[in-house]
């Protein structure tokens, strides 16, 4: 008899995502000529800029000649894409990383969601709160966190981010956390963290032998030089940390699909006797067995986001999406909202008025304005009272949609 795995049944309704859509569909069912405007789902909607395409369009032809021909590639990711990471994205401030720390992927959800695999299952884990829900249904996914109760698992420890605390999570106290999953600048909240405190959270690692789960999947956005972009510009964080990148939001690859995972040599793991575990050689090992590398053709376009028009490219686009979100956070607080976020990230953050759940919030900007947030609660129970605007829409429907509501709130 085939048997299911039980901890699948005890994941949550369903992806959060999934929920909004039935909504958004019963809508529109019932309002057939409305034109709904989504600022709710994370996904960009500018095309890919001239530099990736021209390295994808050599890469398919180079595919279709004998010598230029590429099949499997190293599970790893290709040299020149990580020699092309190592420089740009980490020598240039002051981080040495070796190119075999570097591990190409098909995105950061996988990754995120898949190195747990490689931690113990009864390991205690950290989350801030809200957070992107990947981390958590995935530690759920073989057991590690408990039972569900009253909006929470028995078994995660959440570090609340609200206005109250600025958004800036207390350590632990209590029963130390072994893996703590950071995502700064943040998914929902758009908020950054500075230096200083991220060093609170490397210390602390290095204090109770704990792992740092770093996403620096919106680093790009960072408009300030003296916010860190990745957790190695802390000294110490080579012992603590494993850091995920994306170019998804970076440079439009969501469709395309490529990130990176890097794993210092110096990051180990303890086994109940003692002895310490390098996590770089069991990525990798792990890596090996279960993921046939990222398409030739989608590393060719990463490597070109490097060439000096690549990243004049892709600035270009992100400063769009910064001038959405300057706008958004203008308008939004002179009709007396209260945001947060925005300023190093493409998302909002905004407070619900007058103590209206997240999900009355999104109900009533669908019906009235016709326009599309997502609730802060889906993101966990801290952000209950809060919805999450994005900044990824076009100019021209992100000004359509202020409009819409701020002609709802009078
Ligand atoms: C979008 C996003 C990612 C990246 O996902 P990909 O799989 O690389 O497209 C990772 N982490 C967070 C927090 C995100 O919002």
């Amino acid at each position: 008899m085939a048997l299911v795995n039980i901890h699948f049944l005890n994941l949550q309704q369903n992806y959060l995502f999934a929920d909004i859509a039935k909504k958004v569909n019963a809508f529109k069912v019932m309002h057939p000529k409305a034109d709904v405007i989504s600022l709710g789902i994370g996904d960009v909607t500018q095309p890919l800029c001239p530099a990736v395409v021209e390295a994808m369009h050599k890469a398919v032809s180079e595919m279709a000649t004998a010598d230029g021909f590429h099949g499997y590639g190293p599970e790893q990711g290709y040299d020149f894409l990580r020699e092309a990471i190592v420089k740009n994205d980490f020598a240039t401030r002051g981080i040495r990383l070796g190119i075999d720390e570097v591990f190409i992927n098909d995105g950061a959800k996988s990754d995120t969601g898949n190195f747990q695999e490689l931690l113990h299952w009864d390991n205690f884990i950290g989350v801030t709160d809200p957070i992107y829900p990947v981390y958590i249904d995935s530690n759920v996914m073989i057991g590690r966190c408990g039972t569900w109760r009253d909006g929470r698992w028995s078994n995660v420890r959440y570090m609340p981010t609200t206005a109250e605390n600025g958004f800036v999570p207390e350590l632990p106290k209590g029963r130390p956390v072994d893996v703590i999953y950071l995502c700064y600048p943040n998914n929902p909240t758009g908020t950054v963290i500075t230096r200083q405190e991220l060093r609170r959270w490397v210390n602390y690692a290095l204090k109770n032998d704990a792992l740092i789960l770093f996403d620096a999947a919106y680093q790009a956005y960072i408009q300030d030089p003296e916010i860190p972009h990745s957790i190695y510009e802390i000294r110490g964080a080579r012992k603590c940390a494993v850091e995920f990148r994306s170019f998804s939001k970076t440079a439009g690859f969501t469709g395309v699909r490529c990130g990176y995972t890097i794993v210092p040599k110096d990051v180990s793991v303890a086994t109940f006797e003692g002895e310490r575990i390098p996590l770089n050689q069991l990525w990798l090992r792990r890596q090996c067995t279960k993921f046939n590398g990222t398409s030739y053709i989608s590393q060719r376009a990463a490597e070109a986001i490097y060439s000096p028009e690549g990243k004049q490219q892709v600035q270009q686009t992100i400063q769009y999406y910064m001038q959405n979100a300057s706008r958004m956070l203008a308008v939004l607080r002179r009709l007396g909202f209260e945001c947060y976020g925005g300023e190093h990230a493409p998302y909002i953050w905004m407070r619900t008025p007058d103590s209206t759940t997240s999900w009355q919030f999104f109900e009533q900007l669908l019906y009235g304005a016709h326009v599309v947030c997502t609730p802060g609660v889906g993101f966990g129970p801290s952000g209950e009272g809060y919805v999450r605007f994005t900044a990824f829409g076009s100019h021209e429907k992100t000004e359509e949609a202020l409009k819409r509501i701020e002609k709802w709130t009078k």
